[in-house]
């Protein structure tokens, strides 16, 4: 038996290795440790409130019916109504869905958007679907579970392989079904259906703010600071666009396929334009080409891991040299990688607080829906800034007094903020 299992009240224990779910307990676990959380409010924080499985009959483009499985978690809402992406992969588990909701959870409380937390996923493979197929699916999927969604209840956006229009056939499919437009329904759509301007842009925007905050702190100087950015989606690209424009240099990039280096700094106006026309950023002409292994150990001031989990691992923990880690995608680090970063002084400021800026921003994009009234995009960004330095000030203050790295602060600031009201309302009937 781990020290974890008689610590930890009885049944919230970890589920067996591998499991995501398992990964986002360990990180709470020692989090509620340190705040002395009693039982009953980390029991009640371990377990997700609802989980949906639904599924999804499609009558393919060639007749056939094929039957797909879609999840909808809401894993808290003590804070407001449930929030989070779908997503559609073939991998979507329940596993993971839970734990993607969980994360959820934490980084509204963290960054102060009146929400809890929600995820949902269809098992799936997006690039083998038609258009038809793929509206098709989003259509039932919805449907499916149209009575435990809306404005007030859980609100989702988009996630992997989920973009504007599918969140268009999501707000039209639950206006259907309640006979209204309802745009607050859901969040990340085109602007012209009630989208927010600048919620595109947002999490990289808040990546780069959090970067420019973690480098004060470190003492580096953001001007001729070196970058080394996994992922050139909408947050690596984003990313690197402003902290090109706050002094950085951008000296590496990659993607699925392969990158680029160039110790000069690249191009990233040319690479954006270059990953538009060949959708990879791989034999980008500029600068020498360069492997995911090889980008994890360069010499860099930041390590900004923008494109998928568990990237940094304890096999390549040990080769990383950036003296920062910008957490832009979710879940990147494992925990055992994580630990061994910490030890050596590696500054990690963790998914939960670096990428809120997306939440944050899908948060203005329903208040502006519920008023009818649309906010500027220098409003959206200021208002962003403003929200993103309070919550790396708190997390950062938090570090200090409890003594710990800034993924713990941010569970403790997430979970004390969640224990709060969770106390305040009390355990219904
Ligand atoms: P995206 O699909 O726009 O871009 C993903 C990038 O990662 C692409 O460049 C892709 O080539 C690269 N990539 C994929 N698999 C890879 C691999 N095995 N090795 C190296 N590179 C790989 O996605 P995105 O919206 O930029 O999201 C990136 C991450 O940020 C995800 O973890 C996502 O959950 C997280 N995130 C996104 C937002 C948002 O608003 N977009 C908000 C919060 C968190």
């Amino acid at each position: 038996m781990s020290e974890a299992d008689v610590t930890v009240p009885r049944g919230t224990e970890l589920p067996g290795h591998g499991s995501t779910f398992g990964a986002m307990l360990e990180e709470f676990n020692a989090a509620a440790r340190l705040l002395d959380l009693e039982p009953g409010i980390w029991k009640v924080l371990t377990h997700p409130k609802r989980q949906i499985v639904v599924s999804c009959p499609v009558e393919m483009d060639n007749g056939d019916v094929e039957v797909f499985t879609g999840y909808r978690v809401q894993y808290n809402i003590s804070l407001g109504p449930a929030k989070g992406g779908i997503r559609y992969h073939p991998a979507v588990t329940l596993d993971e869905v839970t734990a993607l909701a969980a994360w959820m959870t934490w980084k509204c409380a963290v960054a102060q958007v009146p929400f809890g937390g929600g995820k949902g996923g269809v098992a799936c493979d997006p690039t083998r679907l038609s258009r038809r197929e793929l509206e098709l699916l989003t259509r039932r999927y919805i449907a499916e579970i149209v009575d435990a969604i809306g404005p007030d209840k859980d609100v989702p956006a988009p996630d992997v392989n989920t973009n504007d229009q599918v969140m268009a056939w999501v707000m039209d499919t639950y206006s259907m079904h309640v006979g209204a437009t309802t745009t607050a329904v859901v969040t990340g759509k085109p602007l012209q259906l009630g989208g927010s301007a600048g919620r595109r842009e947002a999490t990289g925007r808040g990546v780069s703010l959090v970067t420019r905050e973690a480098l004060k702190y470190a003492g580096i100087d953001i001007a001729g600071a070196r970058v080394a950015i996994q992922g050139f989606g909408n947050v690596g690209s984003v990313s690197a666009s402003l902290l090109r424009q706050m002094g950085a240099r951008i000296v590496a990039v990659t993607d699925w396929k392969g990158g680029v280096g160039d110790d000069r700094g690249l191009d990233i106006d040319a690479m954006i334009e270059y990953a538009r026309q060949y959708k990879t950023i791989d034999g980008f002409p500029a600068g020498e080409p360069l492997t995911n292994a090889a980008l994890f150990a360069l010499d860099v001031d930041v390590l900004l891991p923008a494109a998928i989990e568990n990237q940094i691992t304890a096999r390549n923990a040990r080769d990383v040299r950036a003296r920062v880690i910008i957490e832009g995608a979710n879940g990147p680090t494992t925990p055992d990688a994580h630990r061994l970063l910490h030890e050596r002084g590696v500054f990690v400021v963790p998914d939960i607080l670096a990428n809120a800026g997306g939440v944050t921003a899908s948060y203005f994009e329903w208040v502006q829906n519920r008023h009818g009234y649309f906010w500027s995009e220098d409003e959206v960004n200021a208002r962003l800034e403003i929200k993103m330095l309070a919550a790396f000030d708190t997390v950062l203050k938090t570090a200090l007094r409890y003594r710990v790295d800034l993924r713990t602060a941010a569970y403790v600031v997430a979970i004390d903020r969640v224990a709060t009201v969770t106390r305040m309302r009390g355990m219904y009937a």
